[in-house]
């Protein structure tokens, strides 16, 4: 079979460069010994989940930790699944946490000479190197219809035999040049299949940075290589792409994991020295008492929209993936509490071998923790960068009085005392929190656990007494002194010596005043929020919350 005339005539392009070319184009990186270049190589498709992010984080931290680069390439081989503004919304969406891409597509760089970062515009360079592949008989040209490959597989099936294309099975691998000219001829659609050298007999051991010694059996299927459209396949994108990217450590989802063998054939046929790989497991959750896999159709918590909807303080969730990669991560940052995150030793070789469990509670803890390390007004800004972009018009005017919201989240935060509160957990949730702190988001349940005459005689007693001047102590002791008139202990020791004898106790007496105030029985300090509330507004609520 004259081969080169055989790829002249299935590839064409006149404009191909020698795939030698490509060497001398996309050289290797200058970097340092230890130094990973990594990428992050979604498709398209608009969704970005928090597989993604914790794959990112992985990524970007072998990277920097070492010195090295981290890039964005764009697996847009499949044009049905392309959406607009997809890129765009990986940056951003990434950038919310925290990561950053040195080089690739849609990234103002310097950096960026190992582009184009989008495949489909790489087109060349995949075609020069299937040419080579052809000339050299390592690739051939397939006819087979989706029916043929069907009943193929059918026939396998039914045979108990391995599915796919190869041996016996592969019967475009034995065309005879004028069967393949005549197919040509008739206009019959084709792809281009690697020809196998690999046998299941074989097995390879291969050293993968996360899972560590994996035994796989070598391949020996036909894969495709080019679709008919002119496109490659994942595998021989990546092949290609990762070599002259020249990536040196890939990190992927472990369901990749099952076509290594794949991988290490065409690394092989095509001279190139494979990546290291790291294969990553699937972050799992708990239903009921089953783990499994977080799903994008029963769980919205995998979108990482949902964090930025629910307001997630994004180095929380950066944190906690963090303490998921690396376990020691947890233990670092208890003993290195003020420490910048970035200087932990992140190590690929330290990631779990098996799933890592992902648990919100755990995640809103970190958030708490996160967000009570603020200052008031760095959390005001975060609080009102939520606001922006998802708050009601409502919440929009109230965070337009800065200085307000910041005094009230000094109170909230617990800032000056001995222990920072944690009762912010996310934005949603922290700007619902305050509303009582704005008359036209006050929704007072006034839930008295007493009747009507003891709460309008100590909503009555307090205007009475009330003097918005007064300090911590003045407060509280008028506030004792409405004790005895309804029958209640002023002092705790009485009470506790003799409950009996009383209706109720100086803190039942707060808590009416509390309801009244803010429509809640559990609040920060009562006091403080009258001030901040200012003598008119607290004056209204105490006579409003009357009986
Ligand atoms: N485009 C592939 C995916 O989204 C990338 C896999 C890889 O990182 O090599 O699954």
């Amino acid at each position: 079979m004259d081969t080169i005339k055989l790829a002249a005539a299935l590839i064409p392009d006149g404009d191909l460069l020698p795939p030698e070319e490509y060497e001398r184009i996309y050289p290797e990186r200058e970097r340092a010994p230890k130094a990973e270049v990594t990428r992050l190589a979604p498709s398209p498709t608009g969704f970005i989940h928090l597989g993604n992010l914790y794959s990112a984080l992985a990524d970007e931290r072998s990277a920097h930790t070492t010195g090295g680069v981290f890039y964005l390439r764009i697996e847009d081989t499949d044009e049905k699944r392309k959406v607009d503004g997809a890129v765009e919304s990986v940056i951003r969406s990434l950038k919310y946490f925290g990561i950053d891409f040195d080089e690739g597509a849609e990234i103002a760089s310097p950096l960026n000479v190992y582009g184009p970062y989008y495949q489909r515009q790489r087109a060349k360079i995949y075609r020069a190197f299937v040419k080579r592949l052809i000339e050299q008989g390592r690739a051939y040209p397939c006819f087979c219809t989706e029916e043929q490959l069907n009943a193929v597989r059918e026939e396998q099936t039914a045979g108990k035999k391995t599915t796919g294309y190869y041996g016996a099975y592969a019967k475009c691998r034995n065309l005879s040049e004028t069967e393949i000219y005549d197919n040509l001829k008739a206009g019959k659609p084709y792809v281009i299949r690697l020809k196998s050298e690999g046998s299941i007999e074989n097995k390879i051991a291969f050293r993968d940075a996360i899972k560590g010694e994996v035994t796989v059996t070598e391949n020996d299927q036909d894969v495709v290589i080019l679709k008919s459209d002119g496109i490659p396949t994942y595998h021989f994108a990546h092949a290609v792409d990762d070599h002259f990217m020249r990536t040196t450590l890939v990190i992927r989802g472990e369901e990749w994991l099952s076509s290594l063998p794949v991988h290490l054939e065409l690394h092989k046929v095509l001279g190139f020295k494979p990546p290291r790989y790291a294969h990553t497991s699937s972050l799992m959750k708990m239903d009921g008492e089953t783990k499994r896999k977080l799903s994008k159709r029963k769980d919205p918590e995998l979108s990482l929209d949902y964090y930025r909807k629910a307001g997630y303080f994004p180095l929380a969730v950066v944190k906690y993936l963090m303490t998921l990669l690396n376990s020691d991560f947890e233990e670092w940052s208890l003993k290195n509490p003020d420490a910048d995150w970035r200087s932990f030793k992140f190590r690929i070789e330290k990631m779990s071998r098996s799933g890592a469990l992902f648990d919100l509670d755990k995640l809103n803890d970190v958030s708490k923790t996160e967000i009570s390390k603020l200052s008031a007004r760095e959390c005001y800004e975060f609080l009102n960068g939520w606001v922006t972009e998802f708050g009601t018009p409502q919440d929009k005017a109230h965070f337009s009085d800065a200085e307000y919201i910041i005094k009230v989240l000094e109170l909230i935060m617990g800032v000056g005392g001995k222990k920072r509160r944690k009762d912010i957990e996310r934005a949603e949730q922290g700007v619902a929190l305050i509303d009582y702190f704005f008359d036209d988001t006050f929704r007072p349940e006034y839930n008295y656990r007493y009747g009507k005459e003891i709460v309008n005689a100590v909503l009555d007693g307090f205007i009475a007494a009330y003097d918005p001047e007064d300090d911590n102590s003045v407060w509280f002791s008028k506030v004792k002194a409405l004790a005895p008139a309804v029958g209640f202990a002023s002092e705790m020791s009485e009470y506790k010596s003799a409950p009996e004898k009383f209706g109720g106790n100086v803190s039942d007496i707060a808590e009416i005043l509390r309801i009244a105030v803010t429509g809640m029985p559990n609040s920060p300090d009562l006091c403080t929020i009258m001030r901040i509330l200012g003598e008119e507004r607290s004056l209204a609520r105490l006579k409003a919350g009357k009986r």
